[in-house]
């Protein structure tokens, strides 16, 4: 179904984020049927181009990033023909008003500030001054949303000097994840899982994002960002939000946002205890993370792994487990629930079986498996197997359905104006007041992550943080 006719502004539209995911995205939505005929996409950045060129440039980055079967060559050029651009910059004045009349009346106007944030007041009040956006327009904000709570107010200020919080568009790519958007579904479109989901059906709940790569050319941001504020902050904890919330009385923005921010609010302080921070170590051809940022000594964490616990009825004595990392054996993002086992066995104590699990992927192979014991079949008598019930969307739906980005998907609820997946302020800031108390005593403390091999799951002590209480980290394969 196509969503209404809308004009896109990005700005950073010549940027990295733009070429590889913003618009082979958008191409895919046009291609689809989705992104209307008419729907129009204007570039803006810093630097001389003409629309011309800019088609060029697009042309090139979808050339790139899509698949040689994505690009019939008649969509491609009916995409282009939507393109347009506008040099801009940020902090001057000039280009703002030429930008005005490339914009239509009457149809959805967004603005996508795919820009450094310290640009995301100057482009928002310029928005405004020029008389650009209307009451009506949306902007879409990239990550990092602030380095710690005062910086994210401040942000959040800027922002709402010309904005209203209806109008603001937090995106987390994490929340436009097909998976993620099921685990509502599962959760609140079945009887089956509601009843079990507390503190007494469920042992406990890991989170997993283990990427294999460095953080390569990304050295210089990310030493100063490090896992906690990379990773943990802003995905790690939208998806524990999901995971713990109640259930909402509708699936509507606020009343999601609602049940999330409460999740926040009710995270016990996080511990140095029950925190295990890491460094990648130099492989037989890998460079370690002093090497990589250039920096023998960083503090900064590449990995993080975390025992949360949430003080509310629902999880008391459930704990959360978290942890990321780079240079890991595996690219992978999964939530595994365990479920209690039996309360009694009425089989032989050496008869097997496991307590119920569900597994929801993100990445690779999105998907989910609910492994479920049964009798191993052949006649060997009562010996119990776990098997698991998988839904891999691929499998199922077909690539298309399975293989559209989450930026897309993100964007197009951006024009349908729905904000639901996307962080409300307030969310934004619990989020960072949670985190800014444990960050402050690291830099105090001078804590030192531990080295881990690359290739490995992290520190060994990331494993005896769940061994303490008997438990073990679903393996990363
Ligand atoms: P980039 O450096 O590749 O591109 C920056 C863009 O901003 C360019 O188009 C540049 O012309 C434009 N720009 C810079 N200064 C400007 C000014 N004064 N006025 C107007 N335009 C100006 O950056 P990127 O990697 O595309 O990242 C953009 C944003 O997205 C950042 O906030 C980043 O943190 C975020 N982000 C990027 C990625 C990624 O994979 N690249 C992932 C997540 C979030």
């Amino acid at each position: 179904i196509p969503v209404e006719d809308f004009d896109l502004v990005i700005f950073g539209g010549t940027g990295d984020l733009a070429r590889r995911k913003i618009l082979p995205g958008l191409y895919r939505r046009f291609a689809t049927g989705q992104m209307p005929p008419e729907a129009r996409i204007i570039g803006a950045a810093r630097g001389e181009m003409d629309a011309e060129g800019y088609r060029a440039f697009v042309r090139a980055a979808l050339n790139e990033f899509l698949a040689p079967g994505d690009c019939a060559p008649a969509d491609v050029a009916r995409f282009l023909d939507r393109l347009d651009f506008q040099s801009v910059d940020a902090r001057g004045e000039g280009g703002w008003d030429e930008m005005k009349p490339k914009l239509r009346e009457g149809v959805v106007r967004a603005f996508y500030f795919s820009v450094s944030p310290s640009l995301f007041g100057d482009i928002a009040e310029r928005l405004r001054t020029h008389g650009l956006a209307h009451r009506d327009s949306r902007i879409v904000v990239e990550k990092p949303f602030g380095h710690d709570l005062a910086s994210a107010k401040a942000l959040n200020a800027e922002l709402a000097a010309h904005f209203a919080e209806d109008q603001i568009y937090r995106i987390d790519h994490y929340l436009g994840k097909e998976t993620v958007q099921n685990l509502m579904a599962v959760r609140f479109g079945n009887i089956l899982f509601e009843p079990l989901w507390n503190h007494q059906y469920i042992d406990n709940v890991q989170i997993t994002v283990a990427e294999t790569v460095g953080v390569g050319g990304r050295g210089s941001y990310y030493d100063h960002s490090g896992a906690m504020r990379d990773m943990v902050q802003n995905h790690i904890m939208q998806l524990l939000c999901l995971i713990a919330m109640e259930p909402p009385a509708k699936f509507d923005p606020d009343a999601v946002r609602d049940e999330k921010l409460k999740v926040i609010r009710a995270l016990d302080p996080a511990t140095r205890e029950h925190t295990v921070r890491g460094q990648y170590a130099a492989g037989s051809d890998t460079p370690s993370y002093f090497d990589d940022v250039e920096n023998d000594a960083s503090e900064t964490e590449s990995f993080i792994a975390m025992q949360l616990s949430i003080s509310n009825w629902r999880w008391k004595g459930t704990p959360f487990f978290i942890r990321t990392g780079k240079r890991m054996k595996a690219r992978l993002s999964e939530i595994v629930i365990t479920f209690q086992p039996t309360p009694h066995s009425i089989f032989d104590a050496d008869a097997g079986g496991m307590p119920n699990q569900l597994v929801i992927r993100l990445q690779p192979n999105e998907g989910m498996d609910l492994r479920v014991t049964i009798k191993e079949p052949g006649p060997g008598g009562m010996r119990l197997i776990d098997v698991p019930l998988d839904m891999t969307f691929a499998e199922r739906f077909g690539q298309e359905a399975a293989g559209s980005d989450a930026y897309e998907r993100l964007i197009m609820d951006v024009i349908r104006g729905n904000q639901t997946l996307f962080m409300r302020g307030d969310e934004v800031e619990a989020a960072w007041a949670w985190t800014d108390p444990i960050l402050k005593e690291w830099e105090e403390k001078h804590d030192r992550p531990i080295p881990y091999e690359p290739g490995s799951a992290g520190p060994d002590q990331s494993l005896a943080l769940l061994h303490r209480s008997g438990r073990a980290w679903r393996e990363i394969k």
